[in-house]
């Protein structure tokens, strides 16, 4: 990098050559177990206990699992019958997602009262933008210490000169973790771990790697970027070179307003009565108008999704000339679409959508969740 500032014969200095870019960075804030911790709050009689949020069905899966079940190899995106095999004391909970969107805005809005530039990437986990901030980690520490004290949450925060390595720092020491690296420390610590490691590197990735004998960080970054072009196609192979390096130029940038919002359910066994469909869909509208009230918002389109037991999946859809926001409205509107789709085959989801959205003049239009 040039220097910012020469000596020229005579002494003086100039200022020709451009200012240094302040060197970025980045933080990620992630809450621990979140929706096990929203549950404990109002259940405190299970704290210290093997607990499981998730449906009670055959085709359910985890959605989080506290650190007591953790340790007995229950992790996220489980099958709900594995993790009871692996741990059956433990006490399931089905999933409240109207109190983890609750709690979420709750923790969002203490971030985003701090921190200028946020994107929140899912209910409990943001990136924050830190470049030129004078000193992130006391900001840092302040925030979480602000999220504890209004909330009660814990979270872990990663910060770091990228969203992969703030992501990765994040993600070290939970319960509670506070990891600052830069990208030679994060070579130290994980240079010999799988590439299935670095975040976007995927299950199908990884086991290409592995076929062609590549098992860790380091490994990987001795392969040259032509072969891996070779292998994983012009756009994956440079990046899995950037990657592996920790190299990562990725903004922060702030989420829009989402134009959407939805409710879906998944059925455990498939359903082909009408009537049972329609009570469904009214159901699931009922809750999406009354989300959408809360958030004092309402939509101008209203769209249903089915999906059938093959996996085929249609929308329908139909616009209206005003928004609305009556859960017993968009319940005909949805029940209507379905008529006329009539499926041909037992329905395995269904879900209802409301677009278009816009804020409502009133006292809840401040509230609008930036996620749907
Ligand atoms: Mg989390």
């Amino acid at each position: 990098m040039a220097p910012a500032r020469q000596r020229q014969d005579d002494g003086r200095a100039t200022d020709a050559a451009p200012a240094a870019d302040p060197v970025r960075c980045v933080g990620h804030l992630d809450c621990d177990a979140f929706f096990a911790a929203v549950e404990l709050l109002r259940r405190p009689e299970l704290r210290g206990r093997a607990v499981i949020v998730a449906h009670d069905g055959p085709r359910s899966v985890v959605t989080t699992a506290t650190y007591e079940a953790r340790r007995h190899g229950v992790g996220s995106a489980m099958p709900l019958s594995v993790a009871r095999r692996r741990c059956p004391e433990a006490i399931l909970v089905p999933p409240d997602l109207d109190a983890y969107r609750e709690a979420s805005q709750a923790v969002m809005s203490i971030v985003r009262d701090e921190i200028d530039v946020v994107q929140q990437m899912s209910l409990d986990e943001a990136y924050l933008e830190l470049t030129g901030m004078l000193a992130p980690r006391a900001a840092l520490r302040r925030l979480v210490a602000r999220i504890k004290r209004e909330t009660a949450l814990d979270v872990s925060v990663g910060i770091g000169p990228s969203k992969l390595v703030a992501k990765l720092a994040s993600d070290a020491e939970k319960p509670r973790g506070f990891v600052v690296l830069d990208r030679r420390a994060a070579w130290r610590r994980w240079a010999d771990e799988p590439p299935g490691l670095l975040p976007g590197i995927g299950p199908r990735t990884a086991t290409g790697l592995e076929e062609r004998g590549i098992r860790t960080i380091r490994q990987l970054a001795g392969v040259d970027v032509a072969q891996l072009a070779e292998w994983f196609g012009p756009r994956t192979g440079p990046w899995l070179h950037r990657r592996c390096r920790f190299d990562d130029d990725d903004p922060v940038e702030p989420v829009r307003e989402p134009v959407s919002e939805s409710r879906e359910t998944t059925f455990s066994i498939d359903l082909d009565d009408p009537d049972d469909l329609e009570r469904e869909l009214r159901r699931l509208s009922l809750k999406l108008a009354e989300a959408l009230d809360a958030q004092g918002r309402r939509g101008r389109t209203v769209g249903i999704k089915v999906r059938l037991a093959d996996f085929t999946t249609v929308t329908r859809s139909r616009t209206l000339p005003r928004s609305i926001d009556d859960g017993e409205l968009v319940a005909e509107l949805a029940v209507g679409l379905l008529r006329e789709y009539g499926p041909p085959a037992p329905v395995r989801l269904l879900g209802v959508r409301l677009a278009g959205l816009e804020l409502v003049d009133g006292p809840g239009a401040q509230l609008a969740l930036p996620l749907g």
